[in-house]
Order: C-alpha cells, then structure tokens, then sequence
C-alpha cells in the first residue's frame, strides 16, 4: 500500500509540474520514441519514460540523465496524438531533478544549475557560467575553447568580471511578470 501511495506521490508532482499536466493521458503509442531527434543517446526513450513516471519509478526516472537529452526539438510535440506535448514533459523531469538534488550524468545538468545560479543575479555572468561549467564537467573542454574565450575577452565581450546585479526586488518583479504571461498562455 505504501509502495502505491509513494508511486502515486511522484506522477502527482509531475502533473503539477509546468509541462506534466497531461501525462496521465497518453496512450503509449510510441510516436514521441519515434520521432525523437535525439533518442539515440537516451537511456529510457520518451515513451518508455513516461511508462516508468506512471510506475512511479522515481529513482531511476530522476537517476538517468534520458530526459537531460531532450533539445527541445518539438517534433515529438507536434505528432503526439494526444497533445501530450512530451518536450514540455521532459522540462518537467529535469526540473524536479534539479530541485530535488539528482546527480544524473550529463553536463545539461550542470549547465542548467550555473544558468539557475545567474538568474538569482538578474544577469548571466559568461565567464563565471562557461568556467563553472568547464571545470565540473569537463575541463578538457574546457582547454578546448580557451583560444575563442581568450578573442572574446580581449575585445571585451566577455567580462572576466560578474556584472552588477540586479535589485532582488525588480527580480521578483521580472520573475512575477514572466509568471503571469506564462499563465495565459504568453497571450499577453
Ligand atoms: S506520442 Fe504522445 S501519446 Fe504517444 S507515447 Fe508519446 S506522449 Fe504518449
Ligand atoms: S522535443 Fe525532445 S523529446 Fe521531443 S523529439 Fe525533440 S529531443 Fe526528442
């Protein structure tokens, strides 16, 4: 019984994550699988991901990086019969993963957690963001891009310093307004 409720407990929070609120809909037609642009590379393919959310197979759902593929393609979304939009579902995923301390293996995540880093400045610092991504995923890479980070700092578009950052008070103002057009459907 616990096992049940605990399953539950995990489809619920992605239903009510921006993105999962039509997953107890899809019809497991594999389309999404299908069509994925990217699939090559996912552990458990969008359809067989959404099965394992329904199973309430948290662990290994949040553990895998499957989701971390996605690039937004939207090819998936435009085919799914049930208007799942499985992208926007896989936004979902990442974002609870993030929230709730995963540590899936895949540089997405760390992209994504430096790109949440800035927005609590109001601005994206690039040096800051592209060194602390290079040095907790790969610093090889790292090395790799340093001759175009060294052109870009020289001619002054890249700040080795973080810029001013905004009043925590307009955040907010910014953040609620981004919130409110979200909640019409960016109609406004
Ligand atoms: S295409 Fe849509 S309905 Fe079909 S498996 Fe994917 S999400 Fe589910
Ligand atoms: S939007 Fe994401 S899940 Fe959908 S087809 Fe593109 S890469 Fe695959």
């Amino acid at each position: 019984m616990y096992v049940i409720k605990e399953a539950k407990a995990f489809v619920d929070a992605v239903a009510n994550e921006p993105g999962g609120e039509k997953i107890n809909e899809c019809i497991q037609c594999g389309v999404c699988s299908g069509s994925c642009t990217t699939v090559e590379w996912w552990e458990y393919p969008p359809r067989k991901l959404i099965a394992m959310i329904r199973a309430g197979m948290k662990e290994q759902v949040l553990s895998s990086a499957s989701a971390f593929n996605c690039v937004t393609c939207y090819l998936c979304t435009v085919r799914c019969p049930r208007d799942i939009k499985p992208s926007a579902l896989m936004h979902a995923v990442m974002a609870i993963a993030e929230r709730e301390g995963y540590k899936p293996k895949t540089p997405t995540l760390t992209l994504f957690r430096t790109l949440r880093e800035s927005m609590k400045r109001g601005r994206i610092w690039d040096f800051g963001m592209a060194a602390r991504f290079y040095f907790s995923s790969n610093i090889f890479n790292g090395f790799k891009v340093m001759p175009v980070a060294l052109a870009l700092i020289s001619r002054g578009l890249m700040p080795i310093m973080p810029p001013k950052p905004i009043k925590s008070g307009e955040i907010k103002a910014i953040l609620n307004k981004v919130r409110s057009i979200q909640g019409t459907g960016g109609k406004r």
